[in-house]
C-alpha cells in the first residue's frame, strides 16, 4: 500500500538539519517525516569544508545548536567547539562534529532513507518521490539539497576544485612550484585560497583574477554591514594587510577583463574558480528550472527550497539586497517562514 508522508526533507546538510529539528519542534510526528540523503554526513558542510576557517563566530554556531527542542543539545557530550572562545571564530570541523551528533539523533526519531531523490511530481496534490532503488509519496517537500561552486571551465588550464583549493593539504599536494596558479573572486573562499597558496606551498607565481574592490563586514552593535559578502575575522585581517596593503611578491591581482585574461591566463597551469554557488538539480516535472520566492522559499504547493541553494535575499539598512547563507541565518529565516509553510500545502 502507498506510504503517504506529511513532510520530506530532501538533504541532511545543516539546511536539512535545521529542517526536520523545526518540524518535530511543531509537532509534526516523527513517523509522518520523510529524510532523504545519499549520507548523512552534515552536507558539504560536513565532507568538504571541514579544514575552511569559518566567517561567523562559535556564538552563532552554538545558537544553532540550541534552536531546537528536538536537537536536544542539552545532553550532548563535550565537544571541541564548547572550549573556543565564543567571541572567535573555528575550523569547521569544529562546528561539524556537534551537528553530526544532532543529526545522528534526529535520524533517530523520522523515517531515513539513504538514497538519491532524482524526480518530484505532483500527482492527486501530493509529491511523488522517484528515488534512486523507490518511489515514496509526501504532501509536502523541502528541498534542502544544497549547492555546487560555479566553475568558469576554462578550457586552456586545468582545474583545481573548491573543495580541494579549500583544504590546505590537499592544495599542497596538487600544487608544485612549476605552477602558476589562477584564482578567481574577491569572496571569504578566496582570500582563504590566496593566502594558502603563498603560505603553504611553493608555486612559482599566483595571479588573482577579480571583478570588484574587497569588501569587508563591520559590526554595529545590531547588525552587520556586508554580513553576507564581507571579509571577516582573520581572513579580513589577512586581506588588509596583503591585498590591500603590500602585495605579497608572488601575488599578482589584474581585473578580470577579456584583455587581461587574454595576456595573463596562458601563463598559468592551474585555475581555482572562487566565484559563487548555484543550486543542485533536481528535476520537478511541469518546471523547467527550480526558480523559488526568496524571501519566503515557495518553489511550488508543498514544495519549498532551503538552505545555501535557496538562500533568502534580505536588504541591509542601506537597501542593498544580500543572500543570506550561513546556520544562524538559515534557522532564523525557518522561524520566520515555517509558520506559512505549514499553511501552505500541495
Ligand atoms: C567555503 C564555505 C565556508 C562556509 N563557512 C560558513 C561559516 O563559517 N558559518 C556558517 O554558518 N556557514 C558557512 N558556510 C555556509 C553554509 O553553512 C554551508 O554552505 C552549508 O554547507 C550549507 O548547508 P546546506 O544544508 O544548505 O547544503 P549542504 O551542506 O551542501 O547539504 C546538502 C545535502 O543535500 C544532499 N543532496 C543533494 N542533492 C540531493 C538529492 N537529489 N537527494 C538527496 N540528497 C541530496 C547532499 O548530499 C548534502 O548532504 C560556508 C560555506 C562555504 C561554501
Amino acid at each position: 500500500m502507498k506510504n503517504t508522508f506529511e513532510w520530506a526533507v530532501i538533504g541532511a546538510g545543516p539546511a536539512g538539519i535545521a529542517a526536520v529539528g523545526k518540524l518535530l519542534d511543531q509537532g509534526i510526528k516523527g513517523q509522518s517525516i520523510l529524510w532523504v540523503d545519499p549520507q548523512f554526513t552534515v552536507g558539504d558542510f560536513g565532507t568538504k569544508w571541514l579544514e575552511v576557517s569559518s566567517n561567523t563566530k562559535v556564538a552563532l554556531f552554538t545558537r544553532f545548536y540550541q534552536a531546537c527542542q528536538s536537537f536536544e543539545y542539552e545532553k550532548a557530550p563535550h565537544f571541541t567547539i564548547q572550549d573556543i572562545d565564543p567571541n572567535e571564530t573555528c575550523y569547521l570541523k569544529y562546528a561539524a562534529e556537534a551537528l553530526q551528533w544532532i543529526s545522528n539523533g534526529l535520524q533517530s526519531k523520522v523515517h531515513c532513507v539513504k538514497d538519491k531523490a532524482l524526480k518530484l511530481a505532483l500527482r492527486d496534490r501530493q509529491w511523488k518521490i522517484s528515488l534512486f532503488s523507490d518511489t515514496l509519496y509526501a504532501k509536502n517537500v523541502i528541498l534542502a539539497t544544497g549547492a555546487e561552486p560555479k566553475s568558469l571551465k576554462l578550457p586552456e588550464v586545468e582545474e583545481i576544485h573548491l573543495s580541494t583549493a579549500l583544504n590546505p593539504a590537499l592544495l599542497k599536494e596538487t600544487c608544485s612550484k612549476n605552477d602558476t596558479v589562477a584564482v578567481f573572486g574577491a569572496s571569504h573562499s578566496a582570500i582563504i585560497i590566496l593566502r594558502s597558496l603563498l603560505e603553504q606551498t611553493e608555486v612559482k607565481k599566483v595571479i588573482n583574477f577579480y571583478l570588484s574592490p574587497l569588501r569587508y563586514a563591520v559590526y554595529f552593535d545590531d547588525w552587520i554591514l556586508y554580513d553576507d559578502t564581507g571579509l571577516k575575522g582573520k581572513t579580513a585581517a589577512w586581506a588588509r594587510d596583503n591585498i590591500d596593503g603590500k602585495l605579497p611578491d608572488r601575488l599578482e591581482r589584474v581585473l578580470s577583463t577579456q584583455e587581461h585574461l587574454s595576456a595573463q591566463l596562458p601563463l598559468c597551469t592551474k585555475a581555482i574558480y572562487a566565484t559563487g554557488f548555484e543550486k543542485r538539480h533536481i528535476i520537478v516535472e511541469g518546471m523547467q528550472s527550480l526558480s523559488y520566492n526568496d524571501r519566503n522559499g515557495i518553489i511550488a504547493p508543498g514544495l519549498f527550497g532551503f538552505g545555501i541553494g535557496f538562500p533568502e535575499a534580505k536588504e541591509d539598512r542601506y537597501g542593498t539586497l544580500e543572500h543570506r547563507v550561513g546556520l544562524w541565518k538559515f534557522m532564523d529565516y525557518l522561524n520566520r517562514i515555517m509558520p506559512l509553510w505549514l499553511k501552505y500545502n500541495a
